[in-house]
This record gives structure tokens, C-alpha cells and sequence, in this order.
């Protein structure tokens, strides 16, 4: 099982994609790490690509900012040509993992049973997986993005002990909020956090759904950070594009960390 996790951490995480060389990635890494140098206003974590993890794991180590990756294999070694596994993340200096994002279940395929068994593979490796659901615009606008995420977060946490699922983060993530610029209101944020809750409380155990961290993402940014981190069914935020913009990650971090304070 992942590391010891405090209740419903406030964690702010930072996706970088498909983006930043080994380099770029450090000196990146390196402008945020200045300017948290006065403080860390809740937990902080950055995914760069594979290949940037160690010279970027080099910059925040013993910063108290986490170093994640974007996905991994359910396996934990083997015969499979471009994957990276779970001990690899982990002797690389990862703590998280980001698992089922929407680019991999919409661009690549990836379904409910492959996401179950990376979050499964997340755990045995050592590893706090951050799970993505999130509803197409289609699924939406059909009236079935609960009826969705119910099934993600049930395929993701069935069989899980309460103990287990306490150690897991999920970001619900609209596709259709996912680099488009588009933000679901508080109040669409806050009404599917309450259902991934409610999942979690039938599929693991009765109450558990409140001590499960919950994180939004889907084009969150500095200007509108604030806004959503006032619902306390929001714990944090999965941010994409507005992470590679040190000052702008800043503002969202500050604003998530302001919010926990209240
Ligand atoms: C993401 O990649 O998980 C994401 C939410 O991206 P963006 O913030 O760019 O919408």
C-alpha cells in the first residue's frame, strides 16, 4: 500500500503532459520551488513526462513538493515495449501517479477494467494513485454524467478496504472542461464530488466517501481558482496547461492552501 496520507489532503497537482524536455522540465521545476520558498500552503505535487522525472526529482527533492508520473503499467516488470512500471516510478522518486486521464480512456482507449488494475498496480507498488473520472459533453448533455462517473469510481474501487481507498485521491475531471478553457461552476463541481462521495460510500464502505480527497481539474487557472476552492466538497485541483506557468501555479496553489486555512 502507497505511503501514510494525512485526512482529505488540500493538493494542488500539476500535470505537465506531453510537455518539457529533461532540462526545461528542471529549470521549470526550479522557478516554482523559488517561489514557494516562502511557504507551502497545502501539498503541492508535479507530474512531468517519463523522461524528465529524475532531473526534475533532482530540483524538489527535499522541497516538500511531490514528484509524480502521468501513468504506469499494471505490471511490475516484464515484456512491455514503451511502458514504464510502478518500482521504476518509485526508484525514480515518485509519490503519485496519475491514472485513467482522459486523454488515455478517450485517446488511447484505456477502460474501466485497464484503470482498476493500474490503480491496484499504484498500491502494491507503493505508489498514491490520483484517479481521473469525468463525463464527455455528449454524456452530459444526454443527463448521464452521473450514471457515469458511479461507473468509473465503481470499477476503480471495487473489493478496495476503506483503508486502502482513504490512500487513493480521485480528480473528477469533465472532458469536456479538459484544455478548452471551459470550467465547470462550483456548483456542477460540487454536485459531482458529492456523487463520486456517495459511490464511494455504497462501493467501499457506509461514510467512507468523506475521507477520500477529491480533487477538480479542468481548465482551472489563477483567475478562477479561488471561485472553485470556496466549495469544501473541493479539495484541490488537477491543473493541466496553467501548471507550466510558475506564477500562475502559484496563485492557484496559494488560493487552494488560503481556502484550507478558513
Ligand atoms: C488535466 O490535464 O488534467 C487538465 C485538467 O488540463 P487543463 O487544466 O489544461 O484543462
Amino acid at each position: 500500500m502507497s505511503a501514510a496520507w494525512p485526512r482529505r489532503p488540500r493538493l494542488v497537482a500539476g500535470n505537465w503532459k506531453m510537455n518539457r524536455t529533461a532540462p526545461d522540465g528542471a529549470a521549470l521545476a526550479r522557478e516554482m520551488v523559488t517561489l514557494l520558498a516562502g511557504g507551502r500552503p497545502c501539498e503541492i505535487a508535479v507530474f512531468p513526462p517519463f523522461t524528465a522525472l529524475e532531473s526534475v526529482g533532482g530540483v524538489v527533492r527535499g522541497t516538500g513538493v511531490h514528484l509524480g508520473a502521468q501513468d504506469l503499467h499494471p505490471e511490475p516488470h516484464g515484456a512491455f515495449t514503451g511502458s514504464i512500471a510502478g518500482p521504476m516510478l518509485v526508484a525514480a522518486g515518485c509519490r503519485f501517479v496519475i491514472i485513467g486521464h482522459s486523454e488515455r480512456r478517450h485517446g488511447l482507449g484505456e477502460d474501466d477494467a485497464l484503470v482498476a488494475r493500474k490503480v491496484a498496480a499504484a498500491h502494491r507498488d507503493g505508489l498514491t494513485p490520483i484517479v481521473c473520472v469525468g463525463e464527455t459533453l455528449a454524456e452530459r448533455e444526454a443527463d448521464r454524467a452521473a450514471e457515469v462517473l458511479v461507473r468509473q469510481v465503481a470499477a476503480a474501487f471495487d473489493g478496495m478496504t476503506p483503508a486502502v481507498a482513504c490512500a487513493t485521491v480521485i480528480a473528477y475531471e469533465p472532458v469536456w472542461a479538459i484544455g478548452t478553457g471551459k470550467v465547470a461552476t462550483v456548483e456542477q463541481a460540487t454536485e459531482m464530488h458529492r456523487v463520486v462521495r456517495a459511490t464511494l460510500d455504497r462501493v467501499v464502505a457506509p461514510r467512507i466517501g468523506a475521507e477520500v480527497a477529491i480533487l477538480y481539474g479542468g481548465s482551472v487557472n489563477a483567475g478562477n481558482a479561488a471561485s472553485l476552492f470556496a466549495s469544501e466538497d473541493l479539495d484541490g485541483a488537477l491543473v493541466g496547461g496553467a501548471s507550466l506557468e510558475p506564477a500562475g501555479f502559484w496563485r492557484i496553489v496559494a488560493a487552494a492552501g488560503g481556502a484550507a486555512a478558513r
